[in-house]
């Protein structure tokens, strides 16, 4: 079976045809400028070069409709007809306290991922349209959403209540869901498989550091806390977001500054990070470039992150009583050879000893760790749409 995994910002959409027989990606592409000037989409059959095509895309609905020709196209499709698709998978950052697992999608889900859209405005909403469009476009092929919070499900409350008047969790759902779930259970699993061991008895500590970025404590293939929390905007420093600080901070600045809501929140969401300590840039290619030319906050903005990062492995050390191996993934932690390096010098009285020239490896599964490390180091490139396919597959192959 063939199945197509889709992923939808609001301007944007990500997909893949993968051939669940052998697990195999057969085509991938990226449409931008939804609704916008200036829309494209840009398909690639695998083994072929890309191509662009500048196309007026008004909504999510032509969007979709410019994939199902491109996935059909002549020379650049991957199936003959719609037929071939045995199922959608989607993307759904927030399915709140609903659903612990992937479901398959039916007026209920539909209802209750409507529900969930005043916990994640941001994101939800156009994931829904990219639903409701497939639906629209393909009626009568089952679909499946796979959540991004879902993993984090099994965090005990010790780790997701918040101190704040325990009503406000009653009333509005305030508590830590985390975020990047699908990624950290692709790691964990890849790991166990990499160490040869099964995944119920090893103690984790994934690191998804990408322009997002948390952190995850995984014991006995559960997840046991994660850095992310109500929204996306907690726990380590990113690209643009601040991570945690002082919530006194807020209302400090708003009152100085005299600013409105909307716009403290733009400010901790897209200026801050190691963007807004460096003041050069959000990608880490940048600040590195930039520390090496003597910049000093941006070398600073790499401390900090770094920093960061150690004090959430060292708190989920302390949380789960060690920890059998470290992942790195996504783009910082499968590429930044410096960071990782940064991340895991002067743990040796942890157990963890980084092997500086295994470590001089790009986006490659690989043990990054000394043959004495008592705890492993691994680096595992993430692979979300996999997840995806492989959930949908799952449940559409059971109906
Ligand atoms: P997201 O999916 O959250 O947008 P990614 O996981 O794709 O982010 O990560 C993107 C980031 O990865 C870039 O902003 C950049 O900082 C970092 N990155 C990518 N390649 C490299 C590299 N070779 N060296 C250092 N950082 C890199």
């Amino acid at each position: 079976m063939k199945v197509l995994v889709i992923n939808c910002g609001s301007s944007s959409l990500k997909y893949q045809v993968l051939d669940m027989t052998n697990e195999v990606l057969e085509c991938k592409g990226l449409v931008e400028r939804i609704g916008m000037d200036g829309s494209a989409i840009t398909h690639e059959k695998i083994g072929m070069e890309k191509f662009k095509n500048i196309v007026p895309m008004q909504d999510h609905k032509d969007a979709i409709g410019h994939v199902l020709d491109a996935i059909q196209d002549e020379d650049h499709g991957v199936i003959k007809d719609m037929s071939e698709i045995g199922a959608v998978g989607h993307r759904v950052v927030h399915a709140g306290e609903k659903y612990a697992h992937s479901v398959l999608i039916d007026d209920t889900v539909m209802a209750a991922l409507e529900d969930c859209v005043e916990l994640a405005p941001l994101h939800n909403p156009p994931n829904l349209l990219g639903i409701r469009a497939c639906q629209d476009l393909m009626p009568n092929t089952p679909m499946v959403a796979v959540f991004d919070t879902a993993f984090h499900q099994t965090m005990p409350p010790e780790s997701y209540i918040y101190a704040i008047p325990y009503e406000y969790y009653q009333k509005y759902g305030i508590r830590r869901y985390g975020f990047h779930g699908t990624s950290h259970k692709y790691v964990a699993e890849r790991a166990a498989d990499m160490l040869n061991v099964n995944l119920e008895d090893l103690k984790l500590i994934t690191c998804h550091l990408g322009n997002g970025a948390s952190v995850s404590a995984i014991k006995r293939g559960k997840c046991l806390d994660t850095s992310m929390g109500f929204t996306p905007l907690e726990g380590l420093v990113m690209g643009t977001r601040s991570g945690d600080i002082d919530p006194a901070i807020v209302t400090y600045i708003r009152e100085k500054e005299g600013l409105d809501q909307g716009v403290a929140n733009e400010i901790l969401n897209k200026k801050s990070g190691v963007l807004g300590i460096s003041g050069v840039s959000s990608d880490f290619r940048d600040l590195e470039a930039a520390a090496e030319d003597g910049n000093e906050r941006a070398l600073l903005a790499l401390k900090v992150f770094a920093h960061k990062v150690k004090s959430y492995i060292g708190a989920y050390i302390a949380e789960m009583n060690g920890v059998d191996a470290i992942i790195f993934t996504a783009g910082v932690g499968e590429n930044d050879i410096g960071m990782r390096d940064i991340i895991c010098n002067d743990m040796g009285n942890l157990g963890i000893k980084l092997d500086l020239v295994k470590n001089k490896v790009r986006g490659k599964e690989m043990i990054i760790s000394r043959d004495d490390s008592k705890v492993k180091v691994l680096l595992i490139p993430t692979n979300e749409e996999l997840m995806i396919a492989r959930d949908t597959y799952d449940i559409v192959t059971k109906l």
